[in-house]
């Protein structure tokens, strides 16, 4: 289990989140929902501790230090530097790499399992390809095979459905329906509500602070909505 506290994080004068308390289970698929600079990416950011909290925390059943090793995490798209001369089947392994440590090289079993993955997201005939030369779908699909690579326990994954067709994005949300039905715990940012009540267990609406959470058909209502995308609402919760 993952539970943010209470949590307020701030960049200089710009507070991105305040008060927010949330709640992830392992086999839990889970959306994260809210305008453009609400504090979604800032959220996943500090339960991977790569951005620190200015008040609350993040606690775990599990030591924070080994739950933050062993997540995958997939970050926006176009915060990657795509134009880095490797190949698709390069960024791949680096979901091995990240685990392997210093001074070991990829064995048989982890080019076993960058293969398996790559296959998984249907991108193992572009292995030799120059990530470069890529769709938008197609970098997604190569992101994703490096979580898939990665074997964690924990897969946090911001916007993954941006710049996809609607077939893509149909078959990303039923692999990570299946990785929670493994009995991971699965977080998602995304813009694609429709998406995200159809396949998430639950919905966190997020505006500075968690406005709402819960099962979709209990967060989904007109009242939290408009709570959650016009800006006059900010900092009241509802359940
Ligand atoms: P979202 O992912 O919901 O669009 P973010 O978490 O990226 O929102 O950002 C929340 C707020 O924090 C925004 O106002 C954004 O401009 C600001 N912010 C995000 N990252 C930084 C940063 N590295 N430095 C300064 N401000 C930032
Ligand atoms: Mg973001």
């Amino acid at each position: 289990m993952i539970e943010v506290q209470d949590l307020s994080v701030s960049y200089g004068q710009q507070i991105a989140l305040q008060n927010a308390s949330a709640r992830f289970m392992p086999g839990q698929f889970s959306a994260i929902i809210g305008p453009n600079g609400a504090g979604k990416s800032t959220l996943l950011k500090t339960v991977l501790g790569l951005v620190d909290a200015t008040q609350g925390r993040v606690v775990t059943s599990d030591d924070l230090r080994d739950l933050r090793r062993s997540s995958a995490y997939v970050p926006q798209q176009q915060t990657l530097d795509w134009a880095f001369p490797v190949t698709v089947w390069d960024v791949a392994m680096m979901g091995r790499t990240a685990r392997l440590g210093w001074l070991r090289w990829p064995g048989r079993k982890d080019r076993d399992v960058v293969l398996a993955s790559l296959r998984q997201t249907e991108v193992d005939a572009l292995r030799e390809r120059p990530i470069q030369a890529l769709s938008g779908g197609q970098r997604q699909r190569v992101l994703l095979a490096r979580m898939l690579a990665r074997e964690a326990q924990v897969l946090l994954l911001d916007e993954p459905l941006t710049g996809v067709d609607t077939a893509t994005g149909e078959k990303i949300m039923r692999l990570l329906q299946e990785q929670a039905r493994a009995g991971r715990t699965v977080i998602m940012v995304t813009h694609d509500l429709e998406a995200a009540r159809r396949w998430c267990d639950q919905l966190l609406l997020v505006n500075r602070t968690v406005v709402a959470q819960g099962r979709p058909d209990d967060v989904y209502t007109p009242a939290n909505i408009e709570c959650t995308f016009s800006s006059s609402h900010l900092g009241h919760t509802h359940a």
